[in-house]
């Protein structure tokens, strides 16, 4: 009978036992909840542009020159979008490219985004007099009176630097008449005015645009900066779990791959073992003289050529 050779049982069982699958550590219930972001909806006012087709619509809002409303105001949106976003909230726009939008179709989107707060960004004009000037706010029902003049304060101290003066605010029902959240139509200086209309091309006086209204924003409704802080919050417990998985797991496989090695390197003993005894009793005797070894191997590697 032929025995299997020590090396390759040994190899064998190696591969064996290092394909053993790694224990994983079980992934560990969320220990916190995520709050639902706070939702503020803006509309950049106006928007589109000519194209070959004479039945679409577009809408430039005032015209100064080369300078457009549309422009402004989207801009002015993605400014207040990105100071938002900061804060935690989730923004959503009426319009995000140039694009013609009816008013009907604004507020529907405003309404499906369930938004909490609502402002429509436009500026000014007044053909005729181009020193009619100042930054007004409107509102289109009493109930939207108290978030108009917050948006009011907070514009008229960013802007106090620029020396825009503050027209206050004002009631214009038509404007938004469905709306069911407190909401604004911020106008913010006039294209009309040659000095505020230099201003309104500049960035620094776009961020402060942007910058007074999240301070009337963040002054109307506490619960802005209460709902970052549960957002933070929540984000580090998440953080924090997800490290203590990582050192977790990391523990675990640790643990596999010192028992498997310890297992192989038994194995090996044990095999080590086995094949002795299996040898000598090939041999057929117990232990031979010493002086005898050399005799019985030359024997023996004779006898297997056979
Ligand atoms: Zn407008």
């Amino acid at each position: 009978m032929r025995l299997p050779r020590l090396p390759v049982v040994l190899a064998a069982g190696v591969v064996l036992l290092t394909s053993m699958p790694t224990a994983r550590a079980a992934a560990a219930e969320p220990s916190f909840v995520m709050p639902s972001p706070y939702v503020i909806a803006i509309d950049p006012g106006h928007g589109g542009s000519a194209t070959n087709d004479p039945t679409q619509l577009w809408d430039p809002g005032v015209v100064v020159g080369n300078v457009m409303e549309k422009d402004i105001t989207l801009d002015l949106a993605f400014r207040l979008r990105a100071l938002l976003a900061k804060e935690r909230v989730k923004v959503v726009l009426t319009r995000t490219g140039d694009e013609y939008v009816e008013i009907s179709e604004r507020w529907n989107r405003v309404h499906a985004s369930g938004a909490r707060l609502f402002v429509s960004l436009h500026v000014n004009a007044f053909n005729g007099d181009p020193a009619i000037n100042g930054a007004t706010i409107f509102y289109p029902k009493p109930d939207s009176l108290s978030f108009a003049q917050a948006i009011n304060a907070g514009l008229a101290q960013t802007l106090k630097r620029y020396q825009i003066a503050d027209d206050g605010v004002a009631a214009k029902p038509e404007l938004w008449v469905r709306s069911d959240v407190p909401t604004a139509t911020v106008e913010p200086g006039y294209l009309t005015n040659p000095r505020e209309a230099g201003l309104l091309s500049q960035g620094d006086f776009r961020d402060a645009i942007a910058m007074g209204v999240l301070q009337g924003m963040l002054a109307a409704d506490p619960q802005i900066e209460q709902v970052k802080l549960q957002i933070i919050h929540a984000e580090a417990a998440a953080a924090a779990q997800h490290q203590a998985e990582v050192g977790t797991t990391a523990d675990a496989a640790r643990t596999a791959t010192a028992t498997r090695w310890g297992l192989i390197l038994g194995a090996i003993v044990v095999l080590w073992v086995v094949m002795r005894i299996a040898i000598r009793r090939q041999a057929g005797a117990p232990h031979l003289p010493q002086y005898r070894r050399r005799g019985y191997r030359r024997r023996r590697a004779v006898s297997r050529r056979s």
